[in-house]
């Protein structure tokens, strides 16, 4: 028996596209480096994520600051209410997210295998979290009681304790399990410090850590062939 853990976002779908074609569309220009950009807007989201999880701020409200950070770090040309109008714009993007045909293959294949249990794991705010689950249709591969949002359990990641609540709600020992995140430092970590299997997706070729995922993967195309790969036994039957 093997169980496959997914994180949410930047891996079922892409966000990171959205989130820098929010800020072009309403700052009128190109952005330079979408790498960096990710990068900076990324390091303002650990900043504020226990006051998110626990509702203190909302989801809006802290992705309009952390535009106007990165907007501002990056040197792009910014009036203060463009953060508010790119966290709008990016909502409006998020209400149309989908899963790729490749994931929608994959996720098809592990659901029919009696062998696999699927899971999810993902942080942030409880109500926006789970409109991401029904926007993209997870209910279809995953039961609900099988996803973890960290704004309802009151814990944040990479905390072995997230960890150790999927292995019973799955009934599956460490050695068994595989977290798939793009996220180093909550994902990855968690799984490593918790002895399970990690899949890493570093779209933004980030350098390599000290301690390696068992996989590592850089774009979608080859995180699905991974996955197929990693848990088909029989690429036949799909
Ligand atoms: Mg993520």
């Amino acid at each position: 028996m093997k169980g496959i853990v997914f994180d949410i976002d930047d891996t079922l779908y892409c966000r990171q596209d959205m989130l820098v074609q929010a800020a072009e569309t309403v700052l009128g220009v190109k952005v330079p480096d979408w790498r960096e950009f990710i990068r900076i807007f990324y390091e303002k989201s650990d900043i504020n994520m226990a006051g998110l999880e626990s509702g203190e701020i909302s989801t809006h409200d802290i992705n309009g600051w952390r535009y106007n950070e990165t907007f501002r770090l990056m040197g792009l040309p910014y009036k203060p209410e463009n953060g508010g109008e790119a966290a709008d714009a990016y909502l409006e993007l998020q209400s149309h997210m989908f899963l790729s045909e490749d994931m929608k293959t994959a996720l098809d294949a592990f659901s029919s295998d009696p062998g696999i249990k699927l899971a999810i794991l993902t942080a942030g705010e409880s109500k926006h979290q789970w409109n991401k689950v029904v926007m993209l249709g997870l209910d279809k591969w995953f039961s609900r009681e099988n996803i973890i949002v960290t704004g309802d359990v009151g814990i944040s990641k990479p905390d072995v304790r997230l960890c150790r609540l999927l292995e019973n709600k799955l009934g599956l020992t460490p050695d068994e399990l595989w977290m798939i995140g793009d996220n180093y430092d909550k994902d990855i970590i968690g799984a490593l410090v918790s002895g399970w299997h990690s899949v890493w997706i570093n779209r933004r070729l980030l350098p390599p850590p000290e301690r390696r995922p068992d996989v590592e993967v850089t774009s979608d195309k080859e995180l699905t062939d991974v996955l197929m790969k990693l848990f088909v036994t029989d690429p036949s039957a799909t």
